[in-house]
């Protein structure tokens, strides 16, 4: 029985789907935002630039005042000459009750009370900017009056309208330019989650597979001994070791699992010295008996002095690994041999065999996890063995490549930094 339990949100098109939401939110909002700001900066300078323009206007304007005893008057003379007003701005004077005394330019009719600030007059369909002044009396320095300097803001109103058009369509056009930017930042961003997902998916298959074989043996060898148990004590003890084989197997599998899942962590804590020299003699001492129980040459050479940086147990694995590969793809009367050799700032361990070598279309594929050639032919192994020591030596600033010759042999090198960058330890998987 097969059950999904996926939530749809989490796939990665969900995740690309929502980025790109994210990111065009976030866009829009700014945009916008500036969009406002450069509005009402805008609004504000042109409002600031009318204002100084009409005081000097109404500051001009008050030269045609006169001044008799304490009577005001308007020296007509004086305020015929338009040289001062464009054709949209006009001036009026009024004397302290609010009556007309004068006109000049451009001069509605606008009823209400005149202010003595800054504001935006309306008759009919038009609108202007004003600008009121007290006139004060040169002698007693009372208001005597106020002068008005009027302006039409049709101009000012059709500038904010091109600005508004303006910002309209570059927000339009940012935002369109987000999205497509924003559609390529997301596939970017879910394009490594997708491969991990698509990694993960596969290795729960693999590894699934994998523990299934010892499992059902396990489960077969213990059903057929609980049916049958004690008739036949000599079939009851093959089936224990059928079982004994099948955990065995499963915990052997578990703990590759756990040691490649280890492999991502930083080597930081782990930095000891390693003679390579003192490992390649201890892996002799264990492998020459079976090398020569198969009928396979071992010879092992090394520099006198070989030191590495990193965790011992780690380093014996990787040459352990390729040295197992070997033997088991090594017909008898075959040779191996295993050497070390400084170059420039890596210390290389080479294991050469004249085994059955591996096919070119294969040869990156072996290095992926539960990968194998012919599963009859690596009968024990589980198809971790190489990914592991990749692994390992990526974990230690090296890493494990091969040359091969199908049908004569393959050279498997593990490389080893003399000094591993810290930096770099623990990154590459
Ligand atoms: P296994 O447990 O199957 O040996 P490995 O990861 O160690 O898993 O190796 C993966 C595959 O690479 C093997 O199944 C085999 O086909 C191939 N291989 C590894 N080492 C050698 C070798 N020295 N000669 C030929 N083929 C090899």
């Amino acid at each position: 029985m097969q059950t999904s339990t996926r939530d749809p949100d989490s796939s990665p098109l969900a995740l690309e789907r929502r980025l790109l939401f994210s990111y065009l939110a976030a866009f829009a909002t700014v945009f916008f935002v500036a969009a406002v700001a450069v509005r009402f900066s805008f609004v504000a300078i042109i409002d600031q630039q009318t204002a100084a323009r009409l005081q000097d206007v109404a500051r001009a304007g008050l030269r045609s005042v006169l001044f008799t005893n304490e009577a005001l008057a308007i020296d007509e003379n004086e305020i015929s000459n338009k040289s001062l007003l464009t054709r949209d701005q006009g001036l009026q004077w009024f004397d302290r009750n609010g009556r007309l005394l004068g006109a000049e330019g451009l001069t509605p009719a606008v009823k209400g009370p005149v202010f003595e600030a800054s504001q935006q007059l309306a008759t009919g369909r038009q609108t202007f900017n004003s600008v009121t002044m007290p006139i004060l009396n040169p002698r007693t320095h009372q208001r005597v009056g106020t002068i008005r300097a009027i302006e039409l803001n049709a101009q000012e109103r059709a500038d904010i309208r091109y600005l508004d058009t303006g910002l309209f369509i570059g927000t339009l056009i940012a935002v369109f330019g987000s999205s497509v930017g924003g559609l390529a930042l997301a596939r970017t961003a879910v394009r490594p989650v997708e491969r991990s997902f698509q990694t993960l998916r596969e290795f729960t298959t693999d590894a699934s597979h994998e523990l299934r074989g010892p499992l059902a043996a396990i489960a077969t060898s213990a059903d057929a001994a609980l049916r049958d148990s004690g008739r036949d004590p000599t079939r009851d003890r093959s089936r224990f070791e059928a079982i004994a084989d099948g955990a065995k197997q499963m915990s052997r599998i578990t703990n590759d699992l756990l040691l490649l899942a280890g492999a991502e962590r930083s080597l930081e804590r782990e930095l000891f010295v390693v003679d390579l020299v003192v490992t390649l003699n201890k892996l002799e001492k264990t492998y020459a008996p079976r090398f020569s129980e198969a009928g396979i040459e071992l010879t092992v050479a090394g520099d006198r002095a070989a030191i590495v940086y990193g965790n011992p147990d780690q380093i014996e694995r990787i040459i352990a690994n390729l040295l197992q590969n070997a033997l088991r793809y090594t017909a008898a009367g075959g040779r191996v041999s295993v050497e070390s050799r400084r170059d420039g700032a890596v210390i290389l361990v080479a294991v050469r065999d004249s085994g059955i070598g591996i096919a070119p279309e294969y040869l990156e594929r072996i290095f992926d996890r539960f990968w194998r050639a012919d599963p009859v032919r690596s009968p024990g192994g589980s198809g971790l063995g190489l990914a592991i020591a990749r692994a390992l030596a990526r974990r230690h600033g090296g890493d494990v490549t091969v040359t091969s010759r199908y049908g004569l042999g393959s050279t498997f090198v593990a490389s080893f930094p003399v000094r591993p960058p810290l930096a770099s330890i623990g990154k590459r998987a």
